[in-house]
């Protein structure tokens, strides 16, 4: 029996495995994609908000180039980290139950069943969108997720969203020769958007290169025009794609079905901040999970303190028996 199986092999899951070993507890990471999955996933323009030792982990240097990394050199480090510390990872397996049993864990998945003693959940929130819900989104032009702005060039672009990534999108593509509308809920931009981005995209819609529609809502998609709802009335636009960057959320199906409390109102998991074990006692959650809807809140520089937290509560533990 393990000491401990850890789902997700995210940055703060191998964390988690680093504190572990460092701990001499038996462990596995089970990851259902590539290592570092959610980072693969990222725009492969991105730069990170973040300087590099902000996203250390195991106390192993980042060195970058520049004092912000890009995707790649992230891809880069967190897999040296992963392999050079010979962490026990399996791929491309997704959990896809965990039941407590006669005071242990029985995890099964596609591939195995594996047993622990506890089961630290740091599945991340990047795997599911949240959705428009409206007549269209199944089309095959409506994205939730992002690559590559060159795709883009010469098309009509919707983007539904005034967050970061909302913003990356616009300017991104904008930048490749789309013509790019903005469809924003609020009365401005989002007043978390980066300090530096905020100007550019400010002065992009003020001299008219973006087009922006505030207090809007996209109503419609159909394969070649949309339906935007404004305080002026109903406006259909022609269009080639949606960007609907609206964000992502835990699989909270998921956390319910194995027995962790959620909250009526942001669906935020019942934890102890201290320990981060959940009201299952053995059942810990780590980084950005935690957050419930609020997804903002937790990210990796302030997440990666969990896989201390929680291997020092679980050492604590067995000292005490
Ligand atoms: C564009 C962008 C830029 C960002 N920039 C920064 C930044 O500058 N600084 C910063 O601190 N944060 C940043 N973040 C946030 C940060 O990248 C995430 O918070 C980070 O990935 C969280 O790490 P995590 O390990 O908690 O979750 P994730 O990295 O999402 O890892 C979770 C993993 O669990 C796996 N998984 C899910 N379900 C299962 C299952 N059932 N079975 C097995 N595996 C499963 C997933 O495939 C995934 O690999 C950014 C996010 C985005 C989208």
């Amino acid at each position: 029996m393990l000491d401990i199986l850890i789902i997700g092999g995210g940055p703060i899951g191998i964390a988690c495995g680093l504190a572990a070993q460092k701990a001499g507890l038996s462990f596995v990471i089970v990851e259902k994609g590539c290592l570092v999955n959610s980072l693969y996933n990222y725009p492969s323009t991105m730069t990170f908000f973040s300087t590099s030792e902000k996203l250390e982990i195991g106390g192993v240097p980042f060195v970058t180039n520049s004092y912000k990394p890009v995707r790649a050199e992230a891809l880069e480090y967190y897999r040296r980290v992963a392999t050079s510390n010979h962490l026990p990872v399996n791929l491309f397996e997704e959990v896809t139950g965990v039941k407590k049993e006669d005071g242990s864990f029985i995890i099964t998945t596609a591939k195995a069943s594996y047993r622990a003693k506890n089961v630290i959940i740091s599945t991340g929130f990047y795997d599911i969108p949240v959705k428009l819900n409206i007549p269209g989104e199944d089309l095959p032009k409506v994205k939730h997720y992002y690559q590559d702005p060159n795709y883009y060039a010469l098309q009509k672009v919707v983007v539904v969203g005034s967050s970061n990534s909302a913003i990356d999108v616009a300017l991104e593509t904008y930048r490749k020769g789309a013509e790019v509308t903005l469809v924003i809920r609020g009365a401005d931009v989002g007043e978390r958007v980066k300090y530096w981005i905020r100007p550019d995209i400010m002065n992009r819609i003020k001299e008219g290169s973006i087009k922006a529609y505030f207090k809007s809502n996209l109503k419609a998609i159909r394969q070649y025009e949309v339906d935007i709802e404004t305080p002026e009335g109903l406006v259909t636009i022609p269009n080639d794609f949606v960007m609907a960057m609206t964000g992502y959320q835990p699989n909270f199906e998921f956390l319910k079905k194995i027995g962790i409390k959620l909250s009526e109102d942001r669906f935020v998991p019942e934890y102890n901040h201290t320990t981060m074990e959940t009201n299952v006692a053995g059942l810990y959650l780590a980084g950005v999970v935690v957050g419930g809807m609020d997804t903002h809140l937790w990210f990796i520089e302030n997440s990666r303190i969990h896989a201390d937290m929680i291997i020092g509560d679980i050492v604590g533990k067995v000292e005490k028996l």
